[in-house]
């Protein structure tokens, strides 16, 4: 019998214990303990329902295009529950100059696909609509280091493409800064791209030729969820489980190799395993494994993570009617505001408010988290409704009144920052867990902050130990 410790019960180390409980109900030959800190399972896969609204405190949906996510949906049962969202609608705002301006049409992430729309947005100066072009003439780049996303896109299509899209779009994925963001890390396509064809709009070009000239099929919903919330995830996966493997409200103090296998340190007890599987934050990783090996914990340790505050504000008809259509804004660090992005959840996932309710999620990171991290919950709301009257203009009056309901929700130091040179780390920490035999690591700090990257972690750390 191989016992393993799995230790986080966030959904990479749900997604590691469902593997495990699989193979302990055919092979008989697994048992598992899941240590988690808190006293609930899920880690920031959490969602309340409020008023016939479904609010998503933590991740609200995954995108579609990777299948780890919802292939572990349909593996608990949940296939039937699977929502995409509702692409019909699908508009993004820029805050420019005070104003909501609307993203171009056939616009990939920075890369501008269809030369019109691009062309008359008001998003853009001519200076940098004219990088734009002279970007189809950029040669490939010999050169294979590192660099930042800011540099990178810097190089390509100057600095406004930097401040009013690829700082702001970075923003609500990873919470944290473009000029400190590894682009070999975050944008591995792109920096593919510029590597074969040099410039990216002929890469971009090149692959909408290939993709049109196969046979066409339905472009699946850009973004997937739960009906009733990503938390059912966590839950049917906890209900798939052996009830007697889960420790909630037991933090891991330390692990140790021991007589060819882990001691797994509880405080004033340790219990003994052959593997032991580390789904945690990679700061809170480096934390257990400080004894083990001060470089692995060093390595670790140096994974930069920062904070994030979602705040959901429901408010009637009138309101809705009068929101724009669409997803939703981000705000560029250069409009000085201190909310960074909001989604019209009304919009983007229908099934999540009744007909007659406008549900916002506004979000905050990094060091705009940071300055109101401090506030009641009451003043936080302030700032929001206070940015959003500024954003979302003064002609929304039903937008001065009182919310129909508020929520806070703070995440500390949960979502990971992959710095310039992230992918060598992880080389450096690759050499020094395998010199750790039967230890695996899971979770957002390594290939992947997103649910569907975490839950391959999980997977994968379960099957490279069961192997
Ligand atoms: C606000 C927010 C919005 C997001 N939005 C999206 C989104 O829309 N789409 C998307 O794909 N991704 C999104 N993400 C990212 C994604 O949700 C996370 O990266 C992912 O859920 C992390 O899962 P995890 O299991 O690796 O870590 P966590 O969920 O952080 O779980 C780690 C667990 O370990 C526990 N723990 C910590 N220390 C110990 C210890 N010593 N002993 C035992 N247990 C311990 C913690 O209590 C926690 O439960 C978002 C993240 C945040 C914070």
């Amino acid at each position: 019998m191989t016992r393993i410790a799995i230790i986080g019960g966030g959904i990479s180390g749900l997604a590691a214990a469902f593997d495990l409980e699989q193979r302990r109900q055919t092979a008989h030959d697994v048992e598992y303990t899941l240590y988690e800190s808190s006293s609930r399972l899920g880690g920031v896969l959490r969602t309340e329902c409020v008023d016939g609204c479904v609010v998503e405190a933590g991740p609200d949906s995954f995108v579609t295009e990777k299948p780890w996510a919802a292939d572990l949906c349909r593996s608990v049962g949940l296939g039937d529950q699977l929502i995409g969202s509702n692409d019909a609608d699908r508009k993004t705002y820029i805050l420019t100059r005070g104003r909501l301006v609307e993203m171009p049409d056939g616009l990939m992430f920075m890369v501008p696909t269809k030369i019109l729309p691009t062309g008359l947005s008001p998003l853009f100066s001519w200076k940098t609509k004219l990088r734009m072009a002279q970007e189809l003439f950029h040669p490939p780049r010999a050169v294979n280091h590192d660099e930042s996303v800011a540099d990178f896109v810097e190089r390509h299509y100057g600095q406004e493409m930097v401040d009013r899209l690829a700082d702001p779009l970075l923003s609500g994925i990873y919470g944290g800064e473009s000029s400190s963001l590894s682009v070999r890390a975050v944008l591995q396509r792109f920096a593919e791209m510029e590597r074969t064809h040099g410039s990216l709009g002929r890469a971009m070009l090149a692959a909408h030729k290939r993709m049109s000239s196969g046979p066409r099929k339905p472009a699946p919903p850009l973004f997937t969820s739960l009906r009733n919330g990503m938390q059912s995830l966590a839950e049917t996966i906890v209900s798939r489980l052996n009830a007697a493997s889960l420790r909630t409200d037991t933090p891991v103090k330390a692990i140790q190799p021991e007589s060819g296998g882990w001691t797994v340190s509880l405080g004033a007890q340790a219990e003994h395993f052959d593997a032991v599987i580390v789904a945690l934050p990679a700061s809170a990783t480096a934390n257990v494994l400080h004894d083990v090996s001060s470089d692995l914990s060093a390595e670790l340790g140096a994974i930069q993570y920062s904070s994030s505050i979602t705040v959901a504000l429901a408010y009637d008809l009138e309101v809705r009617q009068a929101l724009p259509p669409g997803f939703g804004f981000l705000v560029p660090r250069s409009e000085e505001k201190r909310l960074l992005a909001a989604t019209f959840v009304h919009n983007k996932f229908p099934q999540r408010a009744p007909e007659d309710r406008a549900l916002l999620r506004c979000f905050f990171a990094g060091s705009n988290a940071e300055s109101v991290w401090d506030l009641t919950d009451e003043q936080i709301v302030g700032v929001v409704r206070e940015e959003l009257q500024q954003i979302l203009g003064p002609q929304i009056r039903g937008l001065r009144a009182e919310p129909l309901f508020a929520r806070v929700y703070k995440w500390k130091s949960a979502m990971a920052q992959y710095g310039v040179g992230h992918l060598e780390r992880l080389e450096r920490i690759e050499i020094l867990r395998k010199a750790l035999p039967g230890l695996a690591l899971a979770g957002n700090g390594y290939r992947g902050i997103g649910v569907p990257d975490c839950v391959r972690s999980g997977r994968e750390a379960a099957k490279e130990l069961l192997t």
